[in-house]
């Protein structure tokens, strides 16, 4: 079992940051021409003028590493004295920027002109923190909690079944847990069940209204992975182990990610790079499930609100995620009063708290802070609803809209279809949970 890392090293930071330099790597680091572009599109720079916050300055340990390693003039420069290695303070220093001042978000990588994903390199100098022990201690014990009891934040399969009873309550259903060959297998955020779990009995009216077969787990039920917030891709490989056996014991066809943006393109997008092979299942995000069953006619949804009606995209479901489209043509049937932002889809501005920012209480006072970005893109709306679909971004913008006592109301989009949906008969389905 691979572990957290209890101690730091700098012998092991400089290890681990050379053995994080791979063929992409090096040619992003030989390829930047220092022009400054992204930084205005990293919102821990354009929210603080801080240089420090800039992307590129992000990824200076690993350029460090490589120059002093593997260039000429790094090599030369090191043996006059004219470049200074990397020391050991760099990497406390680099620890905190890196971990508190970026949300892993990618909107560096969408602009830069000569096409680095900056975001994977900064990834790697995470990668080699972590590995040598510099990482925030929020996330090492959430990683453990992760790996010894299956949820970040300690949620047991007991605490999940008595959800579900009261749950059940709500949506009047009964809602499947561990049933063998169903179609799919929706996992949840641990965020989901302790913050929002008015999400699964949405869900579960929604899919019976379908008539889709499907059914959670007791023995796996975790969408998180926080071995990617850590930056540590073997334990972040245990996680998605994790995820595949349950889904073959199972036997499910296809995995339903929740309304949790980095656990969606974790497990859609880089899984099967971890493991080195091809998930054994399909994965879809809840909201493409949706659309899909809207668009095939199993459901169907009422303009239910006359809202001036907006969406924030969560930078791992849109941006890195490519799930753009679905969640409009669920509002456009939803809201004839939808808005975008100016900046929106592709490029929106993050919440924030992506990349485990929101899982570090050292990085709240600064996240609050560049939650500024997303207020002023909601003044200039004037929007009455927000609406998202990760239960992480939900929770940094009810802490923004509370800071600047902005009254305007907050839902998850599997909800606000659940809330919408028409019987076969006359009428709308009454809400899954009126209270909340
Ligand atoms: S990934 Fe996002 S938060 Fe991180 S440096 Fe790039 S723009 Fe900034
Ligand atoms: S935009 Fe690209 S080339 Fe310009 S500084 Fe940033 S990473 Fe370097």
């Amino acid at each position: 079992m691979n572990k957290v890392p209890e101690t730091t090293s700098f012998e092991k930071g400089v290890d681990a940051m050379k053995a994080q330099i791979d063929a992409r790597v090096v040619s992003y680091l030989s390829s930047c021409v220092r022009c400054g572009v992204c930084a205005d599109a990293c919102l821990f720079y354009t929210e603080t003028e801080d240089p420090r916050y800039t992307p590129i300055y992000k990824t200076e340990p690993i350029r460090k590493v490589f120059e002093h390693e593997y260039s000429f003039w790094g090599k030369l420069g090191a043996r006059l004295g004219l470049k200074r290695p990397l020391q050991e303070s760099d990497l406390a220093d680099w620890e905190t920027l890196v971990y508190d001042g970026c949300s892993m978000c990618s909107r560096c990588s969408m602009v830069c002109p000569v096409g680095i994903d900056i975001a994977y390199v900064i990834r790697k100098v995470k990668e080699g923190l972590a590995a040598a022990g510099y990482c925030p201690d929020d996330l090492v014990h959430a990683a453990e909690r992760a790996i010894q009891i299956g949820s970040p934040m300690g949620v047991t399969a007991a605490t999940l079944r008595a959800t579900l009873r009261a749950q059940e309550k709500e949506c009047g259903l009964p809602i499947p847990l561990d049933v063998e060959e169903a179609e799919y297998l929706c996992l949840l955020s641990s965020g989901e069940i302790a913050g929002y779990p008015e999400f699964i009995g949405s869900l579960a009216k929604i899919l019976d209204h379908a008539g889709v077969s499907w059914t959670l787990s007791s023995e796996y039920f975790e969408a998180t992975n926080s071995g990617v917030q850590l930056g540590s891709t073997p334990l972040a490989r245990q996680l998605v182990e994790r995820i595949v056996d349950v889904a073959e014991k199972l036997g499910v066809k296809t995995v339903i990610m929740p309304e949790c943006g980095h656990a969606y393109s974790t497990l859609r997008w880089d899984a099967p790079n971890m493991l080195g092979r091809a998930l054994p299942f399909g994965v879809v995000h809840v909201l493409e499930l949706l659309e899909t069953l809207y668009a095939d006619g199993r459901i169907s949804i009422d303009a239910g609100t006359d809202a001036r009606l907006t969406y924030h995209d969560p930078c791992n479901i849109s941006r890195r995620g490519g799930v753009v489209d679905a969640p409009r043509r669920l509002l456009g049937a939803l809201a004839p009063n939808f808005v975008e932002m100016r900046e929106h889809g592709a490029m929106n501005w993050c919440c924030g708290g992506g990349g485990g920012v929101s899982a570090n209480s050292r990085a709240e006072p600064l996240r609050r802070r560049v939650f500024a970005v997303k207020k002023r893109q909601l003044d200039e709306l004037g929007a009455d609803m927000l609406v998202t679909a990760c239960s992480n971004c939900r929770n940094m913008l009810a802490d923004g809209l509370e800071d600047h006592e902005m009254n305007t109301e907050l839902i998850g989009l599997t909800e606000l279809v659940a809330e919408n949906l028409v019987s076969d008969e006359a009428g709308s389905v009454p809400p899954v949970n009126p209270s909340a």
